[in-house]
């Protein structure tokens, strides 16, 4: 078991009002969330509600609160490119068949 405190849910109120959770922990979090895909200044943080400043490799630096990172919030180019990629990806004669075969 890891000494480090789990990221359990946006909603957890003890998580949320817990200023105990350190810096530690969240590098911990985030580490295991996003692996390396991003690099970090933490130099504001104090607790899970401070802003980081965030790099993506990519479009650069972005602020986050360090909650809303470890619930899932990223790069706002990088995730509105993967959904253009996606959507391009979408082959419109086959949605049009599966359509008809749920009729
Ligand atoms: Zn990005």
């Amino acid at each position: 078991m890891s000494k480090h405190q789990q990221f359990k849910s946006k909603y957890d109120l003890n998580f949320i009002n817990n200023n105990d959770y350190t810096l530690d922990d969240l590098k911990y979090n985030i580490n295991h969330i996003y692996k390396n895909a991003y690099t970090y200044d933490f130099s504001n943080y104090t607790n899970i509600n401070s802003e980081i400043t965030i790099n993506c490799p990519i479009h650069g630096n972005f602020k986050m609160i360090a909650l809303n990172h470890i619930n899932g919030e990223e790069c706002d180019i990088c995730v509105i490119s993967a959904i253009n990629d996606f959507i391009e990806e979408i082959d419109i004669n086959n949605i049009d068949k599966e359509i008809i075969y749920n009729l």
